[in-house]
């Protein structure tokens, strides 16, 4: 176990500064999707924007709020409701094909116990829904 301080049972681990860069990067990048369908949608403002970000992202949750506030002045998503969806670890055992819930420590298969397993789901990162008035 890694020294890491932060409240997150799903830290990633990567260093603070790579990662507060990593998250920084992926924060304006979909707000820029936001903005651009909005656009596209001729909204005035965007109301609300639903993220699904999974486990194994990179993503710590406490940041994205952050980031976001950081980012939004100034455009129409100042002031719109961020709303996060944490996606599981998924992983399918690769003995004897059991899909499951897993934690980055453990992905080893409930049902048989084998540990040789594929990543099916996590690292998804994008925009569920959002609300915008036009
Ligand atoms: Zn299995």
């Amino acid at each position: 176990m890694q020294g890491n301080t932060t409240a997150s049972p799903w830290y990633f681990p990567m260093r603070r500064e790579a990662r507060a860069v990593h998250e920084l990067a992926i924060t304006r990048s979909l707000l820029q999707i936001a903005l651009d369908k909005a656009g596209q949608a001729q909204a005035r403002r965007i109301g609300s924007i639903k993220l699904r970000i999974g486990r194994l992202s990179g993503y710590v949750p406490e940041a994205v709020e952050q980031n976001f506030r950081l980012l939004v002045p100034g455009t129409i998503a100042e002031g719109a409701a961020l709303v996060l969806e944490w996606m599981p670890l998924r992983c399918r055992c690769k003995e004897c094909g059991h899909e499951h819930d897993a934690t980055p420590q453990d992905c080893s298969c409930p049902a048989c116990g084998a540990v040789g397993f594929t990543i099916t789901g996590g690292r998804e990162m994008f925009i569920e829904s959002m609300e915008v008035e036009t």
